[in-house]
């Protein structure tokens, strides 16, 4: 499993699909692919997705809510993708 992933700056999160039996280690290692994961709080339709936008960015997008978040095209693993989006939407306490 990973950890939430930040997808907005209103707590908007991506969490790991369901469950998953046994249980994935250093998900972060990991590339995703068109089904990126779940965004969390949105319901069970809240599946995102990655698209190909430009030449040089995909978007990842919750067909359930219309979120929608740009990111380069090299960013292919969840470590990547926590660095990008932690800096992006930093939540201050
Ligand atoms: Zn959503």
């Amino acid at each position: 499993m990973f950890d939430p992933i930040p997808l907005g700056k209103n707590g908007e999160r991506l969490v790991e699909n369901g469950v998953q039996n046994p249980p994935r280690e250093n998900s972060d290692k990991l590339e995703f692919n068109c089904s990126v994961g779940l965004h969390d709080g949105c319901g069970d339709d809240g599946y995102m997705e990655m698209k190909s936008v430009s030449a040089t960015h995909n978007a990842i997008i919750c067909p359930s809510c219309y979120l929608r978040v740009t990111i380069f095209k090299s960013v292919n693993t969840y470590e990547a993708l926590r660095k990008c989006l932690e800096d992006r939407f930093q939540v201050s306490a």
